[in-house]
């Protein structure tokens, strides 16, 4: 039997820096799939353990920050990294330990999702948190995913989603993608809002359930596909349409939200 070896061929590198979702729905098991199903490799960086189900978020513990430092830095002198995601930070001195490693590779584009809270409302931050991520990681991010809450939160400014956008580009977020799911509108609508243009819009139908680990999915898929060399807005398009096809296609494992599945197999109906 003759066996073939395949010519190596390098993929486009993801770095994620993410906590551990043991239901599997969100955390860095979200970006390994999501970063997977577009056909780049997802290097995984672990901020934070926690402990939760498909329902509640019960405990996190952050990991430690020159561990992760580390990890990180290895990886960065082996691979090529083509983009960096960041979701749950967990606390102050991973933040910062991040923003060492941003400073020292400001080529790579970095997209975050300001992970605050679980889908079902658990805090998974504090208001030092808050002001880190706005400090250190903000001005490094070509892109930021928050929800509207988020932006909220991370903005300190509630009246409008124009607004809260306007204080993250001054900040130093090139790109702000608004997400809408927590509205209760029939449409889910989405803003990109940008420096130096107007916003773009984006809208799906609204799906009929709550879901856990649909935000670490959006961007985690948009990372994936700014690492293979899309512009951002037509990196977040096609991020939300992955996304909205992951949530079709959701299933329930356990007792609480659904989880999307992000390696589905299109169905011939
Ligand atoms: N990352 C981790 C480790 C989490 O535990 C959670 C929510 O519980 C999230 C990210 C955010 O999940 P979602 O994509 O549902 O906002």
């Amino acid at each position: 039997m003759s066996y073939i070896k395949n010519e190596p061929e390098a993929k486009p590198v993801v770095l994620c820096f993410s906590g551990h979702d043991p239901s599997g729905g969100a955390g860095i098991q979200a970006d390994i799939e999501a970063i997977s199903a577009q056909g780049c490799h997802a290097a995984t960086v672990i901020t934070a353990l926690t402990c939760q189900d498909t329902s509640h978020v019960l405990s996190f513990d952050a990991v430690d920050a020159d561990k992760l430092k580390k990890q990180a830095d290895v990886l960065l002198r082996d691979m090529s990294v083509s983009a960096i995601k960041i979701g749950m930070t967990a606390d102050v001195e991973i933040v910062k330990a991040i923003h060492t490693i941003l400073k020292t590779h400001h080529e790579i584009p970095v997209i975050l999702d300001p992970v605050l809270a679980s889908g079902a409302g658990t805090s998974l931050s504090s208001s030092k948190l808050v002001d880190a991520i706005n400090t250190y990681l903000l001005p490094h991010c070509q892109l930021i995913t928050p929800n509207t809450l988020e932006a909220f939160k991370l903005s300190s400014c509630s009246d409008d989603t124009e607004t809260a956008a306007g204080t993250l580009l001054e900040m130093g977020a090139e790109h702000v993608l608004i997400t809408g799911t927590h509205a209760k509108s029939a449409l889910v609508e989405h803003y990109l809002y940008h420096a130096h243009e107007l916003p773009q819009q984006f809208q799906n139908t609204r799906l009929p359930h709550e879901y856990h680990g649909s935000g670490c999915t959006l961007a985690s898929s948009i990372a994936a596909f700014i690492a293979t060399g899309l512009m951002t807005s037509e990196a977040v398009q096609k991020g939300l349409d992955y996304t909205y096809q992951t949530l079709q296609y959701a299933h329930a494992p356990g007792q609480g939200q659904w989880l999307p599945d992000r390696l589905y197999t299109p169905k011939n109906d």
